[in-house]
């Protein structure tokens, strides 16, 4: 699944090449895919492209278009338009002649169409990369939670972006066992991992994102931050630092990886 890094790849991408571009109309191919609010845009100028957490945020002059990857969505700019192609789910038509077209083999990505972006990011919390997410603030939303770091992560309701991959090599960077109670960790945790986070974050842009399976970039490439992943998708590897095998665990059933050295049993 795409996360805070491949999403961000994407919009730099997407940013040259749709800018000042005007969408005539949004087509479903699959009707699920599209979710309509109150919004259809129609000659309607693309002003910005921007990024909360997982969502792509397509800015114009009436409305917002909002896209979610979520599993397996992917995004192409092409002049080239085949309604029949394989998993093309939606064209959003530009007046160029040019469109982007949404391909999702999975089907769990979605287009909203809303005039109030609010609607569609109601339910998500601070950016991991945005100003807003300040230290001050990740201590406070860490306050008193009885659940795992790995949890409190994953629930995009308090900070957003972060995903498996990231949470997991976030916390070994930071030297914390992923089972962790947040009530648990102490200032000197909470800024370290705080810090890594930005850090990976960065890094993993600058690679292009993480290619596990389905993410490609908008000119269709590949991530290649895969290379430089300490623990995620390593399990029984060495780990980086100690050597050590890398352990796979289940946290809220997903696969959660980690050194049981250097971030503990
Ligand atoms: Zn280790």
């Amino acid at each position: 699944m795409p996360e805070l890094p491949e999403v961000e790849v994407i919009v730099r991408e997407l940013q040259p090449k749709i800018i000042g571009e005007e969408i005539t109309r949004v087509v479903p191919i699959w009707h699920r895919t599209v979710v309509k609010h109150d919004y259809s845009p129609g000659d309607d100028r693309i002003n910005a492209v921007e990024r909360h957490g997982k969502y792509i945020i397509i800015r114009l002059d009436r409305g917002f278009v909002v896209v979610h990857l979520r599993m397996t969505g992917q995004l192409m700019v092409d002049a080239q338009i085949d309604p029949d192609a394989r998993h093309l789910r939606a064209i959003i038509y530009l007046k160029s002649g040019k469109a982007i077209l949404f391909f999702d083999s999975r089907k769990f990505g979605r287009i909203f169409l809303s005039r109030n972006l609010d609607v569609v990011l109601k339910n998500t919390g601070i950016d991991a990369l945005s100003n807003d997410f300040t230290i001050k603030k990740f201590i406070h939303i860490l306050k008193n939670r009885k659940v795992s770091i790995k949890s409190f992560l994953m629930d995009q309701h308090h900070v957003t972006g972060l995903g498996n991959i990231y949470i997991d090599e976030s916390l070994f960077a930071a030297g914390i066992h992923p089972q962790t109670r947040v009530d648990a960790l102490d200032a000197a945790q909470i800024r370290k991992l705080y810090k890594k986070i930005q850090i990976i974050l960065r890094r993993a842009i600058d690679g292009m994102g993480t290619t596990i399976s389905d993410y490609k970039t908008v000119g269709g490439g590949f991530g290649g931050y895969q290379n430089y992943l300490a623990v995620y998708g390593r399990q029984n590897k060495p780990c980086p630092v100690c050597h050590t095998p890398i352990k796979k665990i289940r946290i809220n059933n997903r696969g959660t990886h980690y050194c049981p050295v250097c971030q503990g049993e």
